[in-house]
């Protein structure tokens, strides 16, 4: 039996039976075996938010946004659920980084992200960094018209943080989406051909302006 004590020390009681018939009550000190215990989970935990999380912005990164990505793909053919991709693209941000430098690159990429964690917050909306200055948001349960309100909430949610871009016609950092829906009846779900729809989507916001939301519905 292992006991906690008040003190964060933790002790060992095992009976042990002697020859004679009679019980010897053995107790040890397990504080130290414990404790390297508990780091060891602590460095596993560590480890697997490492393997899915990107280290600037803290959101998903590619590979966990791929294996979500089918997961959904998978679970949204079988419930005959709607299912929203969103994919985000920072406008003008080479110019961004010419002008005031890969650090403050860095740390406009980490507000995006904030931006959208705030625009996607129901349990199950997976956000990531797709890569480089691209995020992708996963929409469980979400319709087009619905993704289409959020992506706009967080388009203005950006627009409004006015981080400073001069080299931008807005005159501040903005971002364009592209949006894909698999609607309940489109029967089986590629991931890929919703990453191609959304990115069809994302062209389209950028040809059409850039700081915009366009949807389009996957076929
Ligand atoms: P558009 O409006 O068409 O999207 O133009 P853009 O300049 O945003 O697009 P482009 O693809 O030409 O440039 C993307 C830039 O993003 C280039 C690259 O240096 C920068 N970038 C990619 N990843 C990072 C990053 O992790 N940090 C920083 N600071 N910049 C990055
Ligand atoms: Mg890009
Ligand atoms: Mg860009």
């Amino acid at each position: 039996m292992k006991i906690p004590l008040f003190n964060d020390r933790w002790l060992s009681v095992r009976t042990r039976l002697a020859q004679d018939g009679s019980s010897l009550v053995v107790i040890s000190d397990i504080t130290a075996m414990k404790q390297s215990e508990q780091s060891l989970k602590e460095l596993a935990d560590h480890m697997r938010g490492l393997a899915v999380t990107d280290g600037l912005t803290g959101l998903a990164n590619r590979r966990c946004f791929d294996e979500s990505l089918e997961a959904e793909c998978r679970k949204a053919s079988n419930t005959r659920a709607p299912l929203t991709l969103l994919l985000v693209d920072v406008d003008r941000f080479k110019a961004f980084n010419d002008h005031y430098g890969h650090q403050a690159g860095d740390q406009c990429l980490v507000e995006v992200g904030a931006c959208l964690r705030n625009a996607a917050r129901r349990a199950g909306d997976v956000v990531a960094r797709y890569g480089g200055e691209e995020f992708a948001v996963i929409l469980p349960n979400t319709t087009s018209e619905a993704a289409l309100a959020l992506a706009e909430a967080f388009r203005i949610e950006l627009e409004l943080r006015s981080i400073p871009h001069i080299a931008s016609e807005f005159g501040v950092v903005t971002a364009s989406v592209g949006i894909a829906t698999f609607e309940p009846d489109a029967g089986h779900l590629p991931p890929g051909s919703l990453v191609k729809q959304a990115d069809t989507s994302l062209y389209a916001a950028k040809a059409e302006g850039r700081n915009r939301v366009v949807a389009r519905r996957a076929a």
